[in-house]
């Protein structure tokens, strides 16, 4: 982990139902681009990068930097701290 980044605890919900997706490690305060597995606290999905409850896809399987992560498709999702 880079020092002097901060981490901030984000909730990341679908943006068609309000449904919470994911609890997550976030490293700045930037735009979600893309959640990184292992950075995720809480999995209320199915692990297929839908949304549990009204289907709608959020996500799609990538590897960053090396790591598996769900890259976020713009303006499926929202985020609260
Ligand atoms: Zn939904």
């Amino acid at each position: 982990m880079k020092k002097g980044v901060r981490i901030y605890i984000m909730k990341v919900y679908c943006r068609y139902c309000k449904s919470l997706l994911y609890k997550y490690q976030k490293e700045g305060l930037g735009s979600l681009i893309k959640c990184y597995k292992d950075r995720i606290i809480e999995d209320y999905t199915q692990k297929d990068l839908k949304c549990p409850k009204c289907g709608k896809q959020f996500a799609r399987e990538a590897t960053i930097h090396g790591r598996p992560a769900s890259k976020i498709i713009q303006g499926k999702v929202y985020v609260k701290k």
